[in-house]
């Protein structure tokens, strides 16, 4: 639903190698850090290094797999290799809460997914969904750009091992991807029962909030995948405090407020409906998209 936004510096990039080395995997003389034991591998992977792997962009990542598929990899030594094992879990974790901070789930803008202090020790709500499975493509396992900060509604219990890759609706929907413009493209329509034509909204029974596509329909299947019409169903409330907000301070009150106070009446309006900077990063907070759309639907903006 919303965009990632990360770009990494050589800094950040050779502290994630740094952190995936920190482990040894193997007893003894043998123990191998994952880096090492990719060596072994170099014939499969040709001129890609174990850098150009991990951090391979968003935008290249259908081509990589495509590329590799081709060569019929050895798949159970795939797996032992990348290892998104309980060793690196929170490694990677701790990356992310470093570098993303991240504080809704992207897919769906529910849930907090925020990092929070325990004892001095950070800890964080988030899961790291693999969006193209790690099981079937297992050498995308450590890829920054294959991993969303997610909440485990979206991550376990809906998309799971869902194949998003070889999907053509699917596949160019990672949220890493700037040519992904869900939340340009789609937006939360408000929509009233037929029996409350003259706008006398009673109560939230009375309107429906479903997200609605202009001129296309790309993101139908994700909108369906991650259920979205129906988990908003149940949030349906935030809308109708909106519209009710809406009736209690029409334009000419907001007017006199601030002739009563000297507060411009754009301050003012701002605060009364709480609403969200153009240019505001909404992943920041829980139902921010369906808040600055129902905005524009109530003509508030
Ligand atoms: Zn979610």
């Amino acid at each position: 639903m919303l965009n990632i936004h990360l770009s990494l510096n050589e800094e950040q990039k050779e502290s994630y190698i740094e952190l995936l080395c920190s482990t040894k995997f193997g007893n003894g003389k043998n123990a191998k850090t994952v880096k090492e034991k990719f060596e072994e591998h170099k014939v499969f992977f040709g001129d890609y290094s174990f850098e150009d792997i991990v951090f391979i962009e968003p935008e290249k990542i259908n081509g990589l797999v495509e590329e590799l598929e081709a060569k019929q990899p050895q798949k159970d030594a795939l797996k032992e290799l990348f290892k998104y094992d309980k060793k690196f879990q929170p490694l990677i974790a701790k990356f992310f809460e470093k570098n993303l901070n991240p504080r809704t789930c992207y897919y769906c803008n529910i849930d907090f997914i925020n990092v929070y202090d325990e004892e001095e020790n950070s800890k964080n709500k988030f899961t790291l969904d693999h969006f193209i499975d790690k099981g079937s493509y297992p050498y995308l396992a450590l890829s920054i750009f294959n991993l969303i900060p997610s909440c485990s509604v979206c991550n376990s219990k809906i998309k799971g091992r869902k194949p998003f890759y070889g999907d053509k609706e699917l596949e160019s929907t990672n949220p890493y991807l700037k040519s992904f413009r869900f939340d340009e493209k789609v937006k939360f329509k408000l929509f009233l029962h037929k029996n409350c034509k003259d706008l006398n909204i009673k109560s939230k029974a009375d309107i429906e909030i479903p997200l609605k596509e202009n001129y296309s329909n790309e993101y139908d299947k994700y909108i369906k995948v991650f259920k979205l019409n129906e988990r908003y169903q149940a949030h349906k409330d935030i809308v109708f405090e909106m519209i009710k907000n809406a009736e209690l301070y029409p334009e000419s009150r907001l007017k006199e407020l601030q002739d009563l106070t000297g507060i411009p009446y754009q301050q003012i309006k701002q605060d009364i409906f709480s609403l969200i900077d153009d240019n505001a990063d909404l992943s920041k907070e829980p139902f921010s998209k369906l808040k600055r759309d129902m905005a524009c639907e109530l003509g508030l903006v």
